[in-house]
């Protein structure tokens, strides 16, 4: 196995999921717990439900601003997360 440090991939659905989140949930007040372990759970389940979307560190930023805008996939992670703030709420790990 090679691994580089020069070499930053990252999954550029983490900003977006937790983006959105942060918008439609968090400052909407609406979670019924929004300790920091419930928003990180939240946020990780919903992630390991959505398909990844790898990308790098220098083209990166671009990559992520353009796929924000995809009605599609915004409704498929806002679907997501709703699952996912359902879940929590039932069994939170606070
Ligand atoms: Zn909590």
């Amino acid at each position: 196995m090679f691994f580089s440090r020069e070499l930053s991939v990252f999954n550029a659905m983490e900003p977006i999921v937790s983006g959105l989140f942060e918008e439609h949930y968090v400052k909407s007040g609406i979670l019924e717990c929004s300790c920091n372990q419930c928003q990180m759970d939240i946020v990780l389940l919903a992630l390991n439900h959505l398909p990844p979307r790898y990308t790098s560190g220098q083209a990166g930023e671009a990559y992520i601003k353009a796929i924000y805008q995809e009605p599609q996939l915004q409704s498929d992670i806002l679907r997501e997360l709703t699952k996912a703030v359902q879940v929590i709420r039932d069994s939170p790990r606070h």
